[in-house]
């Protein structure tokens, strides 16, 4: 039986992926750092399942993380632990170095003082946050890497470790240079689930969302989709630095006409920059809300604007195509209707 060991388990994608690593029939180990009360949420699904065990410890202990990797001796590490929300790096800059940058340090020290070189494969979560100020459009597994936040920059990091580790010492350590991907699971800050909630929340008592930079860009895929590239990544016969991604762009604003549109509501945007917002063109006859034609329901504010965004993404999946045979399966709007869908609920 395969064995794999995943950093961040209780995460969106850790949950998604030890789901399809047991359904893959592999023993699952998983860790999360220890909280005062469960927050067995996201895996709530598998957490009886006898193949599925947790460990807890913070990836920023590098005793407690060598350990786990000693006793539970894993074919496969998927390191996703992370402070993952970009707006948040930007408050919290020396914790999120701490916890992406030298966690990983941690993940692949583990490794190697084990002597499990040649034993464990290592996938580490990168990000197409690396391309940040952007050097080209599609980015591709060649496009230069300009991070413009405390977290791409910690992440960047990251990215070269596992690099160094593959070179120095023979690990089969690969980075997934993963595009936005969403799913019912994603974290409510992030701008996709604020838009999915908002819209539920704005129906109900008829209170606009307030967002920040509308005409910001991004390749949004599903974040089932996207494990089982990780999967594959680390299948692969030699380890490698991959893109995944849709190969479609879409805008903030394009977010928010599809989730109201998923709600029944069609909505229009007037006016620019700090001034720009959303009102209500029309609504379905079956829509049970308190909010009515020409109604506010999106304002911009300047409380969600970064001191520097990352103003377009738009990922090239064509090489985890020809040698994965991977590509997303969910459309945008697929993605945006399952999401609103589980608002609902
Ligand atoms: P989440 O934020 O949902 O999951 C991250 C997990 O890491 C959470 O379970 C969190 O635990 C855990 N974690 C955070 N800090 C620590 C710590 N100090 N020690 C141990 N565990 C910790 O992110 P995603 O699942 O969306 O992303 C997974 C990985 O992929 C992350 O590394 C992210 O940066 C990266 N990534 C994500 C993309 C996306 O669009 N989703 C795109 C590209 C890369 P807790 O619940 O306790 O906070
Ligand atoms: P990111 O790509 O990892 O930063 O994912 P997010 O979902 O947090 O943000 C995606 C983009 O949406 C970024 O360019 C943000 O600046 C932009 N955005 C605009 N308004 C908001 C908002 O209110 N919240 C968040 N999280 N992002 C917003």
């Amino acid at each position: 039986m395969k064995t794999a060991l995943i950093t961040g388990v209780n995460g969106q994608d850790g949950s998604y992926l030890a789901e399809y690593l047991l359904n893959l029939g592999y023993k699952v180990h998983g860790i999360m750092r220890r909280w005062s009360t469960p927050i067995l949420g996201r895996l709530s699904g598998i957490q009886d399942n006898e193949r599925f065990c947790v460990h807890e410890c913070d990836i920023t202990d590098s005793g407690g993380i060598f350990s786990i990797i000693k006793e539970t001796r894993p074919h496969e590490i998927y390191n996703l632990a992370a402070q993952s929300f970009v707006g948040h790096s930007f408050q919290n800059p020396s914790y999120t170095s701490q916890v992406d940058g030298l966690g990983v340090l941690n993940v692949l020290e583990g490794i190697r003082l084990n002597g499990l070189e040649q034993n464990t494969k290592f996938y580490q979560a990168s990000t197409s946050e690396l391309y940040g100020k952007v050097q080209e459009s599609p980015q591709n597994e060649e496009t230069v890497f300009r991070p413009r936040s405390p977290y791409a920059i910690a992440k960047l990091y990251a990215y070269w470790l596992t690099v160094n580790y593959r070179e120095s010492y023979g690990i089969h350590a690969s980075n997934g240079i993963l595009f936005n991907h969403e799913s019912p699971r994603r974290g409510r800050e992030f701008v996709s689930q604020k838009i999915c909630q908002g819209v539920v929340k704005c129906l109900k008592n008829g209170k606009p969302i307030l967002l920040g930079n509308l005409d910001s860009k991004r390749d949004w895929g599903h974040a089932r989709d996207y494990v089982e590239a990780m999967h594959k990544i680390v299948q692969y016969k030699k380890p490698l630095d991959l893109v995944i991604a849709t190969g479609k762009t879409y805008s903030v604003r394009d977010l928010c006409i599809l989730a109201f549109k998923y709600n029944g509501i069609d909505i229009e945007f007037t006016g620019k920059g700090m001034q720009e917002f959303a009102i209500v063109k029309n609504i379905d006859p079956f829509t049970n809300t308190v909010i009515s034609l020409g109604d506010t329901v999106i304002e911009v504010s300047e409380k969600f604007y970064r001191p520097a965004d990352v103003e377009q993404l738009l990922g090239d999946p064509t090489k985890a195509k020809k040698i994965l045979n991977w590509e997303a399966k969910t459309s945008f709007e697929a993605l945006i209707k399952e999401m609103v869908e589980a608002c609902k609920v």
